[in-house]
């Protein structure tokens, strides 16, 4: 598995994606608690990391933690460390390659063996890393939908985005239903 340095789009989609499955984010309960849940997650994410096995969903489980304490670092600094732990352990040096067009282009890649989420985890934090060099620790946010404390990476061109999840988070009907059910209880 090959990373490109300068293609972080992907990288940061799929850390937004996998720390918005933490238990208490979306309807309460942990949306990976075991291998099928996470082989369906990865072809949701089109991510062909290989079948799952119960040791990869707890590899996993650990590293999105540590992602979400990357994406809720309260400076910059604290986040590229935390992001740099995970690049530094499941990476090798980067290496310069060309790509299909003949541009050489800046690739990092898992050693030899890596599992499943030793991929993930340098799939992911490359994409924080190389959001937080090119827009800045400003795109690291959290959701503004007062019925979710999901968090998420802008790496938009306007950087104006304000939900985790733009379609359900951004939608008023939701939030309606949510601050109906609080003056209810
Ligand atoms: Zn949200």
């Amino acid at each position: 598995m090959q990373i490109l340095l300068t293609d972080y789009q992907q990288g940061a989609a799929v850390a937004t994606a996998l720390v918005n499955t933490l238990p208490g984010i979306h309807r309460g309960g942990d949306a990976l608690p075991g291998p099928t849940e996470l082989d369906r997650w990865l072809a949701d994410n089109d991510l062909q990391l290989g079948r799952s096995a119960r040791a990869d969903v707890l590899a996993v489980h650990q590293l999105r933690a540590e992602l979400f304490d990357a994406i809720t670092a309260p400076d910059a600094a604290t986040l590229a460390a935390r992001a740099g732990r995970l690049t530094s352990t499941n990476g090798v040096a980067p290496v310069l390659t060309p790509d299909d067009n003949g541009r050489w282009q800046w690739q990092v890649a898992a050693p030899p063996g890596a599992g499943l989420a030793g991929r993930l985890a340098l799939l992911t934090a490359t994409g924080v890393l190389a959001t937080l060099r090119s827009l800045g620790h400003d795109r690291f946010r959290e959701c503004s939908s007062p019925a979710c404390t999901g968090v998420f990476i802008d790496t938009s061109r306007a950087g104006r985005r304000r939900y985790c999840r733009p379609e359900v988070c951004g939608n008023r009907i939701n939030v309606a239903a949510y601050r109906a059910r609080l003056t209810s209880s």
